[in-house]
């Protein structure tokens, strides 16, 4: 009869051990929703403030020092979820804040050695007439192809850019002309003066004078009639007064 408390014992057992494993599902239960809780917390600290932060740029979390951690580390992650990647990357002022605390060498004075390529008008004391695309039967293409600048006979004009004098002399319609290179490449066409001052091959200065208004050509009167042609001579002309405009000048 050794074995029968041991089967009694067994038996006794039995009911014990059924209550022990509803105590440990009831346990782990338990434990599955605290997990779960845990989880949840982390997604909304991790996740939901940083976009939330993002959105609505909190200035409370600014305040509490967490926008600095958040923006840091976590922004990126949340900027993807709402679809941002530009903002996913990290900004400059994020990755180098090593450096924003260096102290920055103190400013060398230099000489300036960079040329501004200047321009300037080509007579003062004038007003405009004929406007660049104007139509009339006064030229033979039908349209104006320069800007007027009506002056009176023997005003100076000045080269508008700095180049070199590529053509002086009659040309037909357009009277004496003066043909001088354009800093960027083209050519500025100088024409119905009076007087010219300048050689072919000379090299000139912007606001050097060339020359004197003047009403040789076909023309009602005296005026410079200035044509800048990009391209050269059989290139298309285009609108003084735009390109004047462009190099910073109120024609
Ligand atoms: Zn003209």
């Amino acid at each position: 009869m050794p074995h029968q408390p041991t089967t009694s014992r067994r038996r006794a057992y039995r009911p014990t051990h059924r209550a022990p494993r509803r105590l440990s599902r009831t346990l782990a239960s338990v434990a599955a929703a605290y997990a779960v809780a845990a989880m949840v917390l982390v997604l909304v600290v991790t996740v939901v403030l940083p976009v939330t932060a993002a959105r609505h740029k909190v200035p409370a979390l600014a305040a509490a020092g967490l926008a600095p951690s958040l923006s840091a580390s976590t922004a990126p992650a949340a900027a993807v979820l709402a679809g941002r990647e530009d903002a996913a990357r990290p900004s400059r002022s994020l990755a180098t804040p090593a450096l924003r605390a260096l102290p920055r060498p103190a400013p060398v004075a230099r000489p300036v050695t960079i040329q501004r390529i200047t321009w300037a008008l080509p007579v003062s004391g004038y007003h405009l007439t004929g406007r660049f695309g104007d139509r009339s039967w006064l030229w033979s293409s039908g349209m104006h192809t320069g800007l007027d600048f009506a002056a009176p006979a023997g005003t100076q004009i000045r080269a508008i850019a700095a180049g070199v004098v590529k053509e002086a002399g009659y040309a037909g319609s357009y009277g004496n002309r003066t043909i001088i290179t354009l800093p960027g490449g083209g050519e500025a066409w100088y024409c119905h003066q009076t007087s010219i001052g300048v050689t072919p091959g000379q090299r000139v200065a912007v606001g050097q004078p060339i020359g004197t208004v003047g009403a040789t050509g076909n023309v009602t009167g005296a005026h410079l009639h200035l044509e800048i042609r990009p391209t050269g001579e059989h290139g298309d002309p285009v609108d003084p007064y735009a390109v004047l405009v462009a190099h910073g000048l109120r024609p």
